[in-house]
C-alpha cells in the first residue's frame, strides 16, 4: 500500500527496525523522527531509500508540546494519502522503588510516554482527518502494563497503562471513521533501552525467562506493527497485543 507512514523513535530499537521494513510492506514514504541520535536516524533512512522509498528527518523532543507542532507543520504539505503512525518513542528510568520515584523522574517519564504519545497521535489524526484516506495506529505499550514492575519501574509501568487505556478510547472514538488504532506489548527486548535506562545487564541476567526462553528482537515487534499498521489486519482495532514470548 502506498501512503505516508510516521515513525517517532526511528533511530533506533523497535522504531528503527519498524521504519527499516515499511518500504517491504509497500509504504512509499516514511517519517523517520528522531531526538538525540541523528546518526541512527540517518542510517534508517539510508536503509529506507536504498529500497526505493522516500525517507523524511525530523527531530523534535516529545517531551515538548512546541516541537511536535513544528515536525508535522512540515508534514502536511506531504499529501499522499493513508497515513500510518507508529507511535514508538519512549523512556525508561533506572531501576528503583517508590522511596526514589521523585516528582522530576516521573515527570520526565510521563511527558515522553504519555504526553507526547498523545500529542502524536493527535496530530496524527488531525493530518489523517484533513487529507481524508484515513489511517491506522499502533501505540507502543509494554508488557509491563500489566506486570507492574515493582521495585524495578513503576512509573514506567504506569505509564504504559495509561498509553493501553488511551487505545482503547482512541479506539472506540476513530472506529466511525474506519482509523484502526491498536497496541503493542513488547516483552524482554533487545535494544539499546536497557543499557540507556541504566540497566545494561538485564537481557544477560532475565533474557531466558519468558517461556520461549530468549529475549525478542527489534524486528519481531517491528513485523507485528507493520501487519496492524496494514489492511493486512483490517479487522483489528482496540487490540492490546502482546509480543512477548509469552511473558
Ligand atoms: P530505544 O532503542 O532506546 O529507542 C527509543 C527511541 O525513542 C529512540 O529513537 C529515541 O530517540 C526515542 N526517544 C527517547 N526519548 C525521546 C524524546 N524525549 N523525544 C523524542 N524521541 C525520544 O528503545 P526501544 O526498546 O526500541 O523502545 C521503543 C519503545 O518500545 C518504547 O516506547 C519502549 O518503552 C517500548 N518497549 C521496549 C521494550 C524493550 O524491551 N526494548 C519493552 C517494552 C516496551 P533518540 O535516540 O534519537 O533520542
Amino acid at each position: 500500500m502506498s501512503g505516508l507512514l510516521i515513525v517517532t523513535g526511528a533511530s533506533s530499537g523497535i522504531g528503527a527496525a519498524t521504519a527499516r521494513n515499511a518500504a517491504f510492506n509497500g509504504w512509499s514514504r516514511i517519517v523517520v523522527h528522531y531526538n538525540s541520535d541523528q546518526a541512527g536516524a540517518e542510517e534508517t533512512a539510508g536503509v529506507i531509500e536504498s529500497m526505493g522509498a522516500q525517507a523524511y528527518l525530523f527531530r523534535a523532543d516529545l517531551a515538548k508540546p512546541k516541537a511536535i507542532a513544528q515536525m508535522f507543520k512540515p508534514l502536511r504539505d506531504l499529501k499522499s494519502g493513508r497515513i500510518g503512525l507508529m507511535n514508538n518513542a519512549g523512556v525508561v528510568a533506572p531501576k528503583a522503588g517508590i522511596a526514589d520515584l521523585t516528582p522530576e523522574r516521573v515527570s520526565d517519564i510521563f511527558a515522553v510516554n504519555v504526553l507526547g504519545a498523545i500529542e502524536v497521535a493527535r496530530q496524527s489524526v488531525s493530518l489523517m482527518r484533513e487529507w481524508g484516506k484515513g489511517g491506522a495506529i499502533v501505540n507502543v505499550s509494554s508488557v509491563a502494563a500489566r506486570l507492574g514492575s515493582g521495585n524495578l519501574f513503576v512509573d514506567y509501568a504506569a505509564s504504559k497503562g495509561a498509553i493501553d487505556s488511551f487505545t482503547l478510547g482512541l479506539a472506540d472514538e476513530l472506529a466511525p471513521e474506519g482509523i484502526r488504532v491498536n497496541a503493542i506489548r513488547p516483552g524482554l527486548i533487545d535494544t539499546d533501552i536497557h543499557a540507556k535506562g541504566g540497566y545494561p545487564d538485564r537481557l544477560a541476567e532475565i533474557g531466558h525467562t519468558p517461556p520461549l526462553g530468549r529475549p525478542g528482537r527489534a524486528d519481531e515487534v517491528a513485523e507485528t506493527a507493520l501487519w496492524l499498521l496494514s489492511e493486512r489486519a483490517s479487522y483489528i482495532t482496540r487490540s492490546l497485543i502482546d509480543v512477548s514470548g509469552g511473558r
